[in-house]
């Protein structure tokens, strides 16, 4: 435990996409595996006020927060990895920062002064890097910075760093560069002039870094650390090799062969030791030594994109290793599935997940894959647009209602099984306005997810702005497709079950936010259990 919070930061240099959100997150596990109460904070260069309002091509998955901040992907993988909870404060972007200061300069709080990114945007930069570390709950807060330095829009975070560790005085806030030495192959060589060069752009904004981490697909020999540290102002110890890994989840157990959490812990005066990564390498034992193997279908519209659905492909992870079984995603674009070819390109399946999404763009081909499904037994998960899309093909294709829709594909449906809440009637505003952050939910007896859960009282995380509609509820319950986890206060219905099937489960949340490596999401578990069940008994 430290007296006053330590802060690291760490910034990109060379190229973006070098995964400077991966190794934060492993820093901080290595540093809470020794101890240290670690989060990590990601500060987003752009102008948008979230990404919630971000089309998935444009920045991948928008990761959603307890308290219902629409975030950066990059706190999923925190959550994952330190199975620990982030909240707004974890998440800053420009937007954010900008929006602030012109609230107060509209409330006149700044009496008269001429606003300016230095001091005002700058102080509201250092204001926010600290709100975590002030709040009590932290020895170490690791602030990533996104973009790659020498980009114009950094500029103002690059200055609020500098200011910082004068402010916060030596061994209190250290820079970890992560940079790119690429393999020449026509010359068969490691190149660090890239990385010197970077090195130099951040020294111009008056940083040093302290600690280089740098990618790298082949061994850094000691003569191009030795380079490396001399041109870069370094200890060759804080030279740290970042090799491709196979799987982002064994990046902390390279990182402290590297002796990453050493160097840190020795900049920042705090005492090392050796980190306790039992549960951790217990999961990597068991997610490489698979017993099984099940193919599980994703049907979404972004299925092109890896980063799109990135929380639910690492749930996938996390539940195939709790079952001992590997999960092969099958990514299936709903645009191009109809009735005519489901069976060709679902029959092969062991399960199937219907993704979240927003929009009318591939939703009948979901439909079609839904009453695939259902009609065949296989094991089924809807995620909030997945599950209204079951909701939908049962009301059209078991009770009759031939035009059942969400109003949200088709505001003059006669059956409006899918609505919008009337709280959610007269939003004008796009960003922040859904159902956003955690919300308790109370299952019901003999449910799949009780079952799966354990317990009957859970809070799950909402991004959506239509619904159950309440007034379909007593028929189509009466047809067989049960509510079976309902909001206490609001009477909302949060899951669907058919007790007639197999495992189909349908679910108005995500539960892919809240699976990590520590716990892995009971119901993915539960559903791979059902695929693997499924897949033996073919
Ligand atoms: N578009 C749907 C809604 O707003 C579902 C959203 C989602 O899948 N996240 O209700």
């Amino acid at each position: 435990m430290t007296t006053h919070p330590k802060y690291v930061f760490v910034t990109g240099g060379v190229s973006s996409s070098l995964g400077k959100g991966i190794i934060a997150a492993s820093l901080a596990k290595l540093l809470q595996a020794q101890g240290y109460r670690t989060t990590i904070q990601k500060l987003d260069p752009y102008i948008n006020i979230d990404p919630g309002t971000l089309n998935p091509y444009e920045h991948g998955e928008c990761y959603v927060t307890d308290d219902g901040a629409e975030t950066d992907l990059d706190l999923g993988h925190y959550e994952r990895f330190l199975n620990v909870p982030t909240s707004q404060a974890n998440n800053v972007t420009t937007g954010r920062i900008y929006q602030s200061v012109i609230d107060k300069e509209r409330r006149g709080e700044f009496l008269g002064k001429t606003v300016q990114v230095i001091p005002h945007i700058t102080d509201e930069i250092k204001h926010r890097i600290q709100i975590l570390g002030n709040s009590g709950d932290y020895d170490i807060v690791i602030t990533e910075i996104g973009g790659t330095v020498g980009d114009i829009e950094s500029l103002p975070y690059i200055e609020a760093v500098r200011q910082l560790q004068w402010d916060l005085g030596e061994h209190n806030a250290i820079v970890i560069h992560l940079t790119l030495v690429p393999y020449l192959s026509a010359a068969g060589e490691l190149k660090t002039k890239p990385t010197q060069h970077s090195v130099k752009t951040l020294m111009e904004s008056g940083v040093q870094a302290d600690i280089l981490v740098c990618r790298t697909e082949h061994e850094l020999s000691d003569g191009i650390k030795t380079k490396l540290a001399r041109f870069c102002n370094v200890e060759k110890e804080s030279v740290i090799q970042s090799i491709d890994a196979s799987t982002i989840y064994d990046v902390p157990n390279l990182m402290l062969d590297e002796g990453l959490d050493k160097v840190v812990l020795k900049k920042l005066d705090l005492s090392s030791g050796t980190p306790d990564l039992a549960r951790w390498n217990e999961f990597l034992k068991r997610h490489k030594n698979p017993k099984s193997e099940v193919t599980v279908g994703l049907i979404g519209k972004y299925v092109e994109l890896q980063d799109s659905y990135k929380s639910i492909l690492e749930a996938f992870i996390h539940a195939g290793a709790e079952n001992e079984v590997k999960v092969k995603v099958e990514s299936i674009h709903s645009e191009y599935l109809s009735k005519e070819n489901v069976e060709e390109k679902l029959s092969h399946l062991d399960g199937i997940l219907v993704a979240p999404g927003f929009g009318e763009r591939g939703i009948e081909g979901k439909i079609d894959a839904v009453r695939y499904v259902r009609e065949n037994n296989i094991p089924f998960l809807g995620i909030c647009l997945g599950m209204q899309m079951a909701v939908i093909e049962y009301a059209r294709n078991i009770l009759g209602l031939r035009d059942a829709n969400s109003t949200e594909m088709d505001e003059q449906t006669s059956h409006p099984v899918i609505a919008l809440m009337e709280s959610q009637k007269n939003v004008v505003n796009k960003g922040g306005t859904m159902r956003l952050g955690s919300w308790d939910c109370e299952l019901t007896d003999n449910s799949i997810s009780l079952k799966s859960y354990g317990q009957s009282q859970i809070k799950e995380r909402h991004r959506h702005r239509f619904e159950f509609n309440n007034d379909y509820k007593e028929q189509i319950e009466a047809a067989g497709l049960k509510a079976t986890g309902l909001n206490p206060e609001t009477g909302l219905v949060e899951i669907i079950e058919l007790p007639t099937h197999n495992w189909f489960v349908g679910v108005q949340y995500h539960p892919e936010y809240k699976s990590t490596v520590a716990n892995p999401h009971p119901l993915f578990v539960s559903f791979v259990a059902a695929a693997l069940a499924y897949k033996t008994n073919k």
